[in-house]
């Protein structure tokens, strides 16, 4: 049987049968793992406490017929916090869910692993109930990974008809932004009159908006976001997400719930 070795982040598990565990991994080397840990369930296994949710592991592997099968894990960095946290283990499932449901086997990529990487150091690292700023670092994930994707909105120039735009062309007077989620980004005003479902982004979201394409985790958690604009943001790019990258986020709905 071949073996191979993944430096992984664990974001799912569930038992199989009686004492084997199925653990979802996503690896530098090879995006996406799907194994089973056998006996990981039994009172003296040697996996126990190493394939918990969100642990950074090196694992060896040895390829099965329909799962690969876990035959040693690792510990390289444990984010004791987030289970022990009702919000920041919610924001956490919603990261978790959209690298399971975008990222695919085989298919690896160094980016979207530093980009979970530091996105769960950051959650681990938040005070406890500190609502406000796990909401600011889960803007800073999904506007991340759209752009490592290849779905940054374009903000400097027409997303109808590309043309450059000028700065006082891109914000009206007072500041404001029109945006358009199905043409992923700014509308010029020659283009604005033939199409609907635009949106009129305030001066503050809308640079909140394009800085959450640029900034560093550090920075983006440092913004002064007001509640209001919190909210406004997090749906924005909650709808931008849906529709460009066209799967359901089970989580967004469960985000919403635990919010009220
Ligand atoms: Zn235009």
């Amino acid at each position: 049987m071949a073996t191979y070795k993944a430096k992984s982040i664990v974001l799912k598990s569930y038992r199989l049968g009686e004492v084997d565990k199925i653990v979802k991994l996503f690896s530098m080397e090879y995006g996406i793992i799907s194994a089973v840990a056998k006996g990981a369930y039994n009172f003296k296994s040697r996996f126990s406490g190493r394939l918990e949710l969100y642990n950074i592991i090196d694992c060896e592997m040895s390829e099965g017929k329909n799962l690969d099968i876990v035959s040693q894990a690792e510990i390289i960095e444990v984010f004791k916090n987030i289970s022990s946290d009702f919000f920041k283990f919610g924001i956490s499932q919603a990261v978790g869910e959209i690298i399971l449901k975008t990222q695919s086997e085989r298919s690896p990529s160094t980016s979207i692993f530093r980009l979970l990487y530091v996105t769960l150091k950051e959650i681990n690292k938040c005070n406890p109930e500190d609502n406000a700023t796990l909401k600011k670092i889960l803007l800073f994930f999904i506007a991340r990974i759209l752009k490592i994707m290849g779905y940054v909105p374009l903000f400097d120039s027409c997303s109808i008809c590309g043309r450059k735009l000028h700065d006082k062309e891109i914000r009206n007077d007072t500041g404001n932004l029109i945006f358009s989620i199905v043409y992923g980004g700014t509308i010029c005003k020659k283009c604005r009159g033939n199409i609907g479902g635009l949106l009129l982004i305030e001066k503050e979201c809308a640079e909140m908006l394009v800085s959450l394409f640029s900034l560093k985790i550090e920075d983006v958690v440092d913004l002064d976001v007001s509640d209001k604009n919190m909210g406004k943001l997090i749906s924005l790019l909650e709808k931008y997400f849906l529709y460009h990258i066209d799967i359901n986020i089970e989580s967004f709905n469960y985000l919403e719930k635990i919010e009220k």
